[in-house]
């Protein structure tokens, strides 16, 4: 199995030899093509299975091939995670993927968590975003301050689900949950499925592909 074998261009294989990855993992394998096809996708993974790949990837080639209407106004993918750290993390890799990508396509990313002031931020936000990788009590700040709208979101991706339930963020989820487009992929990545986690996906998912690593 190779990368370009999965569907993804080439400004993304060239960030992706660069990197020195010289083949998909397992989750990357078996997430990306029902991503890119625009499916929903429940994945029990692993931190270290590759799974930041395995969402950050599609989601870039899906909102480079949707066209630019809209471009760097609107959110059309949100990712929800549990900590600062691990969300920049993931705008890092989104950003390390997105270089080689025609400056016509080129994606804006905002990092949207708490810990640090507000202001950046809802100023950031003020000149649009792409995509925007949040912790659940912020990404709610910044809606209640106008900052954000969610209502061109077309992928929603909750990243580390468990953790995100033990952290104590089930409101904030459903809350924000209820301010997203019905029509949208939702995807949903965690490493362990209790109870809580569960029943969010049955709720979220529709027809999911479910992967098992
Ligand atoms: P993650 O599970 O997303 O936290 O990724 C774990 C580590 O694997 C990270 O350091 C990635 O940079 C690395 N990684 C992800 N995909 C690949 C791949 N296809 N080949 C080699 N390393 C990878």
């Amino acid at each position: 199995m190779s990368f370009s074998s999965l569907g993804l261009s080439a400004p993304i294989l060239q960030a992706l030899t660069e990197r020195g990855y010289l083949a998909p993992t397992p989750i990357q394998s078996a997430a990306i093509p029902p991503i890119l096809r625009g499916g929903d996708v429940w994945a029990s993974a692993q931190t270290g299975s590759g799974k930041t790949a395995a969402f950050v990837l599609p989601i870039i080639e899906r909102l480079v091939t949707d066209g630019p209407r809209g471009r760097g106004r609107y959110v059309r993918a949100l990712i929800l995670v549990p900590t600062r750290e691990l969300a920049a993390q993931i705008a890092g890799e989104i950003q390390d993927y997105s270089q080689h990508l025609a400056q016509d396509s080129a994606l804006k990313t905002l990092v949207a968590v708490g810990g640090v002031s507000i202001n950046p931020q809802m100023m950031a936000l003020g000149g649009g975003a792409d995509i925007i990788v949040a912790t659940p009590g912020r990404l709610l700040d910044l809606i209640d301050h106008n900052s954000v709208s969610l209502s061109h979101v077309g992928t929603l991706v909750l990243d580390e689900a468990d953790r995100l339930f033990a952290l104590g963020f089930a409101d904030e989820l459903n809350r924000i949950i209820a301010l997203l487009p019905a029509r949208r992929q939702s995807l949903l990545f965690s490493a362990t499925f209790p109870p809580a986690v569960w029943k969010l996906a049955e709720n979220l998912l529709l027809n999911p592909t479910r992967i098992e690593m």
